[in-house]
């Protein structure tokens, strides 16, 4: 591993690039004019040339569904189309350098990896968009997906879906604000500034007193961006803020990343540690890379270069990317992490046009493409790279058993692997060759079997066996691996028949033994010594508290412990062996994840069991209250989903930045040794998030920008060893008036609660509370600082990409990790390591769900549209009760589990043509119903649709309905839970919460602020103790 992550010593740059600087000399590509006033640091991006508002949104009348009928916008959402004098004209030009003439001409680019086709990354000319321009869930190939397609009857031109984008009143006479223009290249929907007035004077319910439509609408900002990107594509580097969370979108890469994979909090980044101070926000990248890509989206290059491997700077080690540029008539590489000039070796050179540029670039996607793969050499191994090793460990003890969760479990396995029902039987090849494509793994990947109770069975599911042989561990104080590695792994589709047969078997087989107890600890040990020689992946399933043998587990939540200091002892582990096993997983290439059943919500500790994946790279599936009929389908849903989205094993990772810049911190599911090392990760997959934290180790300057590469080095599941490279690029102003143009909230929110999950086994939850509502203020506070505006004080501003911020911290101080009240350990730790990886797109939903009303679904809804093919998508409502309307039924989805509550007086109609014939009351329903049955009825096929849809627009949970019918089950709890804009989980509603900061950020304006959180300074206090970290930490205790 030698040439992977280590840094060697710095030397000062022997050159200076920047006098010779070819961004100055390249061609630009000619665009249309874009909207005025976008110029971060006089950036040379092409403009955005849409005039989407006008066009889409703005004048359409009210829709017409019946909720928060509000004046109708009546006037474009962008300022004046004046020129706005800019700081820095002509700065930034780092990115112009290669970028220049970037992909518009819709030429291919060639992929280098030998026998890979060509023309897989033919770019699109922006102004005509092509395949990827058109939209997602397109109609080509897509509209199939939906059921009774046929036009729905009563479609007619009188329901437009036209959501108004703005439920505001347009001000008459808007303040001048800058922030007013830099809107006008941002498909934000609504008012660039934001302004509330609320009561003032402490004590004063704000309940009442402010209009509640008033408040910033999450659900308006997300319908309206769904809208938006249903046909338009998000080109990278034209556009500098990304799509709302749980929003999709197809994003073309023009050198910069796509969103998907990197996101950062301030896409304009202040060019010194004060400047940012000033702002109160943390200066983070949140990056999933390996995040899936929609329909439509180009795939990921993957680029050979041989022995000799990927071209890398000599002094930081950063891959080649767009953003390096060539000089000297392509025999220097000048690098863009550290401005090194390297000289390009023979096999890599090119030679360069007169204006700077490779002939070859557009040839080449590592010059072109923000994400790229390198296919690396055996310099870059730590072992024979092979197809990823499954190992499903399967808890057999009386509990499994009983509770049904075993069947389930290996019902889930057969799901995964060889599909649904008859999908299971048809792909058997008559000459015993599988197809690819009814593989649900890729070719090379194996298999195996071990179950558990008190004892341990290997089983060997050879082929040429006529069925598996069972092999008993007994030995649990020094255990062994029975069987060779042959026998223990095996290509699950020659050996489908004996595995389908095991798993069909194992039910019942253990019905007979009822071992009440299983030994968790030393079956794991035997499991990773199986997969030591190769690394690996462990599925593992678990029913009850592991209280058998070496490493049991006992009951530590005995409820004695909450809401006192030493309740963050809980959250953690002390037990030697699971830490132990921790890293020797991550050492030996192997990752776990969990599916854990508590029945009845007993106490599992998840904390000892959960380290095991939160070290590894892995997740936890936990069924807090597991109850067989209804929770199955969710599990073998999430199991499929488990074995079958994107995994590589094996994993380092590292991110560079530019010079002045430097990490302080990562935040994630991960194994980090000491600060500075790389992050290993026994494994990772495309759901996983990491939070990336920096501050400045000197001043940018504003006229290059800022970058960032993540590097993942990776065993591929088809076991290639891989370095994917992910490039993100920021401007830098000397401004931070300038950069408050360009914050990307989701990263911000995102950010911060990774942060936050961090510090919760090291601070009591309360300070931890206070913290973010803290932050908050010094966020919101800072803006109104930096923005000299002429607002009265009885106004709270919220600039237009913080609009939404307010509300999403209050949802993240109302999770199960961070709310006050009583909650079972189990729960907080399970959150808290969920949020510590969760993707941008998880966690919007989850901080504040989708709710849909099922009763008013206007006819064309959940269908394809006729003209475009775009699955009507229709509004969602505030999370909030105050929505609910009598005899409703609303689809509660917060990505995690979905809530289909229907009123008490809910109509028999729509029982019956939701659920069938017969069902025309509530208490005739099933409680444990976890899917609609298929009808033929109109409101059933959009429901499925809507489900369908949403189920494709979600982190790595499936999708499954939950019934909560008023008055009868205990899930309406969890329906209450989730109406976030309330008063509940232990915190105010979203008005008393907005008042409440703005009391604050009034109080911080007049000098009188007294914070809560412990820290007993102000911003600059903050900023000077925190010297070293800047004010990248958003905490001022110990630092971690
Ligand atoms: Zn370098």
């Amino acid at each position: 591993m030698s040439s992977y992550g280590h840094l060697p010593p710095y030397q000062a740059p022997t050159e200076d690039p920047r006098q010779t600087h070819p961004g100055t000399q390249q061609p630009r590509p000619k665009v249309a004019p874009g909207p005025p006033g976008y110029q971060p640091g006089g950036s040379p991006y092409p403009q955005n040339t849409s005039n989407f508002q006008q066009d889409q949104y703005a004048q359409t009348p009210q829709n017409g569904y019946g909720y928060g009928a509000t004046p109708v916008q009546d006037q474009g959402y962008f300022s004046p189309q004046g020129q706005i004098p800019t700081d820095d004209p002509g700065s930034m030009g780092g990115l112009a350098s290669q970028m220049g003439g970037m992909g518009l001409g819709g030429e291919t680019a060639a992929v280098s990896r030998p026998g890979k086709k060509k023309n897989r990354h033919a770019y699109h000319n922006i102004d005509q968009p092509t395949v990827a321009a058109q939209a997602f869930n397109q109609s080509t190939g897509n509209a199939a997906q939906y059921v009774n397609q046929d036009p729905p009857q009563q479609m007619s031109a009188g329901q437009p879906i036209t959501p108004a984008m703005n439920q505001f009143p347009a001000q008459v006479n808007p303040p001048f604000s800058p922030a007013l223009q830099s809107s006008s290249q941002n498909p934000g929907f609504g008012a660039p500034v934001q302004t509330i007035t609320t009561p003032s004077g402490p004590g004063v319910s704000a309940q009442g007193r402010v209009d509640p439509e008033q408040i910033p609408s999450i659900p308006r900002a997300r319908d309206g961006a769904t809208q938006y990107y249903l046909d338009h594509v998000y080109p990278t580097i034209e556009q500098h803020i990304p799509p709302p969370g749980a929003v999709p979108f197809v994003a073309h890469d023009q050198g910069n990343s796509s969103p998907k994979f990197a996101r950062l909090t301030l896409n304009n980044i202040p060019s010194t540690s004060d400047s940012l101070s000033t702002t109160g926000l943390p200066l983070g990248l949140v990056l999933q890379p390996l995040a899936s890509l929609s329909f439509g989206e180009q795939p990921i290059p993957v680029l050979d270069f041989g022995d000799v491997g990927p071209p890398r700077c000599r002094r930081c080690r950063a891959y080649i990317n767009p953003f390096m540029t060539f000089r000297s008539g392509g025999n220097k590489l000048v690098c863009n992490m550290c401005t090194f000039p390297n000289d390009v070796s023979p096999e890599y050179f090119a030679p360069t046009d007169p204006s700077g540029v490779r002939v070859d670039r557009a040839q080449r996607p590592e010059l072109t493409t923000g994400t790229v793969e390198y296919l690396v050499p055996k310099e870059y191994w730590a072992k024979e790279p092979v197809g990823l090793r499954w190992l499903f460990v399967i808890d057999v003890s009386q509990d499994a058993v009983s509770k049904g969760f075993l069947a389930a479990f290996c019902d889930g396995i057969l799901a995964a692997l060889y599909g649904e029902g008859d999908e299971r039987v048809s792909d058997e090849d008559p000459d015993g060759e599988i197809p690819e494509a009814s593989r649900k793994i890729p070719i090379g990947s194996k298999v195996g079997i071990v179950t558990f109770d008190k004892a341990m069975h290997f089983y060997n599911c050879n082929d040429e066996l006529e069925q598996a042989q069972m092999l008993v561990m007994s030995d649990i104080e020094d255990p062994f691996v029975p069987l060779g590695s042959n026998g223990l792994f095996v290509d699950p589709y020659k050996s489908k028949s004996i595995i389908v047969s095991l798993l069909a078997q194992l039910p019942k087989l253990f019905s007979q033994v009822k071992n009440p107890e299983p030994a968790l600890l030393p079956t794991l040990e035997s499991a990773v010594s199986s997969l030591s020689a190769t690394g690996g992946k462990i599925v593992c399933s678990l029913a009850s508290l592991p209280t058998w043998g070496p490493g049991r587990l006992v009951l530590r939540d005995k409820n004695d412990l909450h809401g006192i200091e030493s309740e963050k002892k809980l959250f953690q582990t002390d037990h030697p062996g699971f830490k132990k096993l921790a890293g020797r997983m991550v050492e030996s290439g192997v990752g776990i994840d969990f599916f854990i059943a508590a029945p009845a919500g007993r106490y599992m500790d998840i904390a000892a069991i959960g380290h095991l994946s939160a070290v590894s790279g892995g997740e936890t599936y936990f069924y807090p209250n597991y109850v067989a009929p209804r929770d199955s389908l969710q599990l073998s849903l999430e199991i499929k989903h488990t074995v079958t989205r994107e995994t590589g094993y094996q994993a380092l990772m590292k991110v560079r930045c530019s010079n002045g810049l430097q990490v302080t911190s990562y935040h994630g599911n991960f194994l980090q040794h000491t600060f500075g090392a790389d992050l290993e990760f026994g494994v990772i997959d495309a759901d996983k998030a990491i939070g990336v934290m920096f501050s400045y180790d000197g001043k940018l300057d504003s006229k290059l920008d800022a970058h960032f590469q993540c590097a993942l080095l990776y065993t591929t599941a088809s076991g290639e060893r891989r370095v994917r490279c992910t490039n993100t690029v920021a401007g830098v102003s000397e401004h931070a008036v300038e950069c408050m143009k360009f914050i990307d909230q989701e990263a911000v929110v995102n950010i911060m609660a990774k942060e936050a999950a961090t510090r919760m086994t090291e601070r009591p939850l309360k300070d931890i509370r206070n913290v973010l509502t803290e932050k908050s203020i010094d966020i919101l506070a800072g803006y109104r600082k930096t923005i000299s505006g002429s607002h009265p004080p009885g106004q709270l501003v919220l600039p237009e990409n913080l609009k939404e911020f307010s509300m999403y911290i209050l949802g993240l101080t109302k999770t199960r990790a961070y709310k006050a009240g009583h909650e079972p350990s189990d729960r907080r730790t399970h959150t808290m390591r969920q949020l510590k990886s969760m993707s941008p797109t998880e966690l919007s939903l989850f901080l504040y769900p989708r709710i849909l009303p099922l009763h008013s679904l206007p006819p064309e809804s959940g269908f394809p549209d006729p003209t475009t093919g775009h699955l009507v998508v229709p509004p969602t409502i505030r999370a909030s009760f105050s929505r609910i309307e009598d005899g409703g039924a609303y689809l509660v989805d917060d990505g995690q589990i979905c809530i289909l509550w229907l009123h008490a007086h809910v109509s028999p109609n729509l029982l019956e043509d939701l659920f069938g014939p017969g069902y025309t009351s509530l208490q005739s329903l099933d409680p444990m119903l976890n899917a609609l049955p298929i009808l033929e009825t109109h409101l059933n096929a959009q429901v499925r649709n809507i489900l369908a849809y949403w189920g494709s627009v979600r982190g790595s949970k499936a999708i499954t309905i939950q019934l909560a019918r008023q008055g009868l089950d205990g899930s309406e709890y969890e329906f209450a839970r989730m109406l976030v804009e309330d008063r509940n989980n232990e915190a105010q509603s979203y008005v008393d919460w907005l008042v409440n900061l703005h009391r604050h950020i009034q109080m911080e304006l007049s000098g009188q602020r007294r914070r809560e959180d412990g820290s007993g300074g102000g911003i600059s206090t903050m900023g000077m103790e925190n010297a070293m970290a800047g004010i990248t930490s958003l905490w001022t205790g110990k630092e971690g």
